[in-house]
């Protein structure tokens, strides 16, 4: 937190939650997003784009320190970035890690295959302590849980594809509430044709 101006500003994705401010900041600061994010958000005619992207990495260094921006791959959508502090062996996931269920959202790229793929390259890292899109900041153990989580979700949701149960069945069906923060969330629900279609493909 600070009271400066805003030199720099890191996108983690093109979601309106995470890029509301792009506008108002335009004009002083200097806005970074991953190419697909930036597209995404003129795919979906959304304000304040960012002047600056990158396809696999950029840093920002300062005071000594430096900011590095990943990407691992797909996942949450096409775009994500990861942000990673390493003097401070931190990870900002953004929507990558959330304490809840996760939205893959498929309009935009998303993938639940590539985004476990992409939680291991988060995993590469050396950090201790992990900021989620959403809920408490946390610590790496979290991240390796949550994975292991949706991993249970996605086998579940292959087994009912195996049992031949429909697109519409599963809603009802999927268990996902003994799984530690998982809930049938509107996004998660909102995922789960998506996810169906993925899970048949690879049975
Ligand atoms: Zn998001």
């Amino acid at each position: 937190m600070t009271d400066k101006p805003i030199k720099y500003l890191l996108n983690t994705h093109h979601h309106g939650d995470h890029t509301g401010g792009n506008q108002s900041l335009l004009a002083s600061t200097e806005i970074v997003a991953h190419r697909n994010a930036r597209a995404n958000l003129v795919k979906n005619s959304m304000p304040g784009l960012p002047p600056i992207t990158f396809s696999d990495e950029v840093s920002v260094n300062l005071g000594g320190k430096e900011v590095r921006a990943r990407y691992f791959g797909a996942g949450h959508t096409n775009g994500d970035a990861v942000i990673y502090f390493p003097s401070h062996k931190i990870v900002h996931t953004g929507d990558l890690f959330v304490r809840g269920a996760a939205f893959i959202d498929y309009a935009n790229g998303g993938s639940s295959d590539a985004w476990m793929k992409t939680i291991d390259g988060i995993l590469s890292l050396d950090f201790e302590t992990a900021i989620p899109g959403h809920g408490a900041v946390s610590k790496r153990q979290d991240l390796v849980e949550w994975k292991a989580s949706f991993q249970k979700v996605r086998d579940r949701v292959r087994e009912l594809t195996k049992q031949g149960k429909s697109k519409e069945e599963i809603a009802s069906l999927l268990k996902v509430d003994d799984l530690p923060g998982w809930n049938m969330s509107p996004f998660f629900q909102k995922s789960l044709p998506g996810l169906y279609d993925e899970m048949a493909r690879a049975r």
